[in-house]
Parts: C-alpha cells; structure tokens; sequence
C-alpha cells in the first residue's frame, strides 16, 4: 500500500475516534440540556400563574371603580327619593335605582367570581415555585454525576484532538486537504477499501490496471462515481 494511504487511514481511524468523543460529549450536553428544560417549563408554568393573578387584580380594581360608583348611583337615588312631589317622579327615581342595584348585583357577583379566580392563581403559584424549590433540589444528584461524566468526556475529547492533529501533520499535505474536503462532504468514511473490482463505498467498478496500480502502492486514486479515496485492502487479492 502506498504509506501515504496508510497514514491516512491510520487519521481516519482518529477521525472516527473523535467523532465518538464528540457524540458522547453531545449525548451528555443534551442530558443537561432536558433537566434544564424541566426548571424552565416549570418557571415558565409559575410566570403563567403569576400573570393570571395580575390579570385579575386589575379586574378586580376596575370591579371596585365600578361598584363605587353604583353605590353612589344608589345612595344619590335614595336621596332624591325623600325629595320626589309627584307618583311620577317617584317612578322616575325607582326605575333608576332598580337599575342601579341589578348592575351593583351583577358587579357584586363578577367581583366575588374574579376574587376566586385570584385566590386560584395564587395557590398556583405558591404550588409552582415549591415544584420548581423540589425538582432543582432532585436535580442535584443527577447535575453532580453528569458534571463527573462531562468532565470526563471534555478530556477523552481534548486526547482524542490532540492524536488526530499529530497524525494530520503526518499527512501529506495535498492529500490531507483532498481527504479533509471530501469529509466536509461526504460522511465519516471517505478512505474505503476496494471490494473485489468495484469502490467499497458505491460499488462501481474500477478498471483493472487502476486496481493493480493501487494494490501495487503506485497509485492513490478516487473512485470516478462517488469520489471516495480508494485503496487496496489486503483481503483483495
Ligand atoms: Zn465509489
């Protein structure tokens, strides 16, 4: 085998050892990510509450204004109803309060309604912050052991980069760049065997003096369809 190839393969084998650090680094990012997600849904949940109570208490002081001034209505009505000379003006002043007292009945009603929806809102809140007090504090075991593994997999990581850029430089440089463009590309594995006659990756055919070339170590070619990095492998005989 040309060494050129066999030095490459040896950077695709880091390769795919740092792509595994990578997906296990990923896999317990992702880890702290849901129980992250858990206290935000939950904070997100009290918030909800929180604005609930504060819709409602605006409700309720616009309920108050209103209520004030029907009882004004209502007592400025009983005034005028000492006052009244005529049956006529008498039915004037009743009509009026009678309109008054259904409205201060119906505000009274909507004032009750709204004060229980308060009250509702705000046990929600208290349940919802001593749900968020409760999971962070069951979070703590599983952030602490992860914190471990995290750590771990950074280092496994930093020894799996450290290897790869000392095998890369061993690379011939032209062939390096081919090999690290078609990754960008293509997936991990972009050095591939020769299976029997044909690319190990598309299975196309490579002609024969292109094969024996390889397998002679003479030549480093791509294979014409799908333009992985080809080589001999010693199972090709
Ligand atoms: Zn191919």
């Amino acid at each position: 085998m040309h060494p050129d190839l066999v030095k490459l393969l040896e950077l695709q084998v880091r390769d795919r050892a740092l792509l595994d650090a990578d997906h296990e680094l990923s896999a317990i990012l992702a880890e702290v990510e849901a129980l992250d997600q858990q206290l935000t849904d939950q904070e997100a949940a009290v918030t909800r509450a929180r604005a609930q109570v504060a819709d409602a208490t605006h409700r309720r002081q616009e309920i108050d204004l209103k209520l004030e001034n029907y009882r004004k209505l209502e007592e400025r009505g009983r005034q005028h109803l000492e006052q009244v000379r005529t049956p006529k003006e008498m039915q004037a002043v009743n009509v009026e309060l009678d309109l008054a007292r259904s409205i201060l009945a119906k505000e009274e009603a909507e004032w009750i309604r709204v004060a229980e929806q308060i009250a509702n809102a705000e046990a929600q809140v208290q349940e919802g912050e001593k749900r968020f007090g409760m999971l962070q504090e069951a979070q703590v075991t599983a952030r602490t052991e992860i914190a471990g593994r995290q750590a771990a997999a950074v280092e496994r990581r930093q020894v799996a980069l450290t290897a790869r850029a000392g095998v890369a430089a061993a690379v011939e440089q032209s062939l390096r760049i081919r090999y690290e463009r078609l990754r960008r590309v293509k997936s991990v594995t972009v050095v591939v065997a020769l299976s029997g006659a044909a690319c190990g990756s598309c299975h196309t055919t490579v002609p024969l003096n292109r094969r024996s070339q390889m397998r002679a170590g003479m030549l480093i070619d791509s294979c014409e369809s799908c333009g992985v990095i080809l080589y001999a492998g010693d199972d090709v005989a």
